[in-house]
C-alpha cells in the first residue's frame, strides 16, 4: 500500500470511530430520553393522552410519578447499574451486576417492576444471582412470566462486546437471567442487543438487520418460535396497526424495534412509540436506544437531552464502554 493510501484508510479509520462513538453515545442517550418522554404518560390509553396533552412531543413534568420534566425511571437507572459495572469490573460480572440492582431496589424507586423486586428479593436472601430470576420464573403463571424488565435496561453489553457477537449473546442471556429467566426475554435481550451492535458498528441496514441478527443469535436453535414469528418480518412486513405497547417483552420488542427502524429521525421514533401510551416509558426506551443507535447522539433533540441529570454520565459511560475490550472466551 502506498503512502497515500495509508493516510486514506487512517483517515477512514478515525471517520469510523467518530460514528461509531456516536452511536454509542446515542444509544444511551437516546434509551433515556425514551424513558423519560414516556414516564408521565406510563399506564395511559392513547386517546386519554391525547385528552390530556394533545401530543406529547417534550419532556413534561407530573403525570404518572408527578416527577419533574426529564426524569428518568427503572429502565435507565438498571441499564446504568449495567454501565458501572462493566466500566469498574471490564467484564460481565453477574454477581456484581445484582449487587447494584439490589442497591438500586434498597434505594427505595418510584418504579420497579413485579419481576425484578421478587427476584431482587431472594438475591437480598442469599439467592444466587444465577439462580433468582429462574426460581421467581417457575412460580410465575404464563401472562405475567415474560415482562420487559432485562430487555429495557440491556443495550450497554452491545458497545462493550460489539466485536464478540458469540460472548455478546452469552452475556446477554446471562444478564436476563438474574431476574427474568423466561427464554422469550433472554432470547430477546440477546436479539436486541445483537441488533444494537450492528447498528453501533455501521453495519446494518434497517430491512435485514432484524433477520440477520435473529439468525445469527439462534444457535442450538435456541430462539422461541414465537420470538421468531413475531419479529422475523420487521419492519418490512410489519403492520404498524398490529403491534402491542403492553410490558409483555415481545410487544416491547416488537413495538420498539418497529419504530426505532422505521421512524425519519430520532425524535419522531420515540415521539410516534411514547404516544401510544400503555407501557410508554419502556417501549420509548426501546425505541430510543435502537433509534439512538442508528442516527447517533447528534440526532437527539437537545431540549429533551439538556433536561437529564445523567446526560454527562451516560456519555462518558458510553466512551469508556467503547474502550474496554472484555474477554472473549
Ligand atoms: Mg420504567
Amino acid at each position: 500500500m502506498t503512502d497515500h493510501g495509508d493516510e486514506r484508510s487512517r483517515s477512514a479509520r478515525r471517520t469510523d470511530s467518530a460514528g461509531v462513538r456516536s452511536r454509542a453515545r446515542g444509544t444511551l442517550l437516546g434509551l433515556a430520553c425514551g424513558d423519560a418522554l414516556g414516564r408521565p404518560v406510563e399506564f395511559r390509553t392513547p386517546a386519554a393522552i391525547e385528552a390530556e396533552y394533545g401530543r406529547v412531543t417534550e419532556m413534561l413534568g407530573d403525570g404518572t410519578y408527578g416527577k419533574p420534566p426529564g426524569t428518568v425511571t427503572d429502565d435507565t437507572e438498571m441499564a446504568l447499574c449495567i454501565a458501572r459495572s462493566l466500566v469498574e469490573r471490564e467484564r460481565f460480572d453477574g454477581a456484581d451486576v445484582a449487587r447494584r440492582f439490589l442497591a438500586w431496589y434498597d434505594s427505595g424507586p418510584f418504579d420497579i417492576g413485579l419481576t425484578t423486586a421478587d427476584s431482587l428479593a431472594l438475591v437480598r436472601e442469599g439467592t444466587a444471582w444465577e439462580d433468582a430470576g429462574r426460581r421467581v420464573w417457575e412460580r410465575r403463571a404464563e401472562g405475567e412470566n415474560a415482562g420487559n424488565g432485562s430487555v429495557m435496561r440491556c443495550v450497554p453489553y452491545a458497545l462493550a462486546y460489539r466485536e464478540t457477537p458469540d460472548r455478546l449473546a452469552e452475556v446477554s442471556r446471562a444478564s436476563s437471567e438474574i431476574t427474568h429467566a423466561d427464554p422469550r426475554c433472554t432470547a430477546g435481550c440477546a436479539l436486541l442487543n445483537e441488533v444494537v451492535r450492528r447498528l453501533v458498528r455501521g453495519e446494518a441496514d434497517t430491512e435485514g438487520v432484524v433477520s440477520d441478527a435473529l439468525s445469527a443469535i439462534d444457535g442450538e436453535d435456541r430462539v422461541p418460535d414465537e420470538l421468531w414469528t413475531r419479529v422475523a418480518g420487521l419492519p418490512a412486513e410489519t403492520d404498524p396497526e398490529t403491534l402491542g405497547y403492553s410490558g409483555y417483552v415481545l410487544a416491547t420488542l416488537e413495538s420498539g424495534l418497529y419504530h426505532g427502524l422505521t421512524a425519519d429521525s430520532f425524535e419522531e421514533a420515540v415521539v410516534e412509540a411514547v404516544n401510544e401510551g400503555d407501557d410508554a416509558d419502556t417501549v420509548g426506551a426501546v425505541t430510543g436506544a435502537v433509534a439512538g443507535a442508528r442516527f447517533g447522539v447528534e440526532s437527539i433533540p437537545d431540549r429533551w437531552a439538556e433536561t437529564l441529570e445523567e446526560r454527562g454520565e451516560l456519555l462518558r459511560l458510553a466512551d469508556r464502554l467503547l474502550e474496554i475490550a472484555p474477554e472473549t472466551t
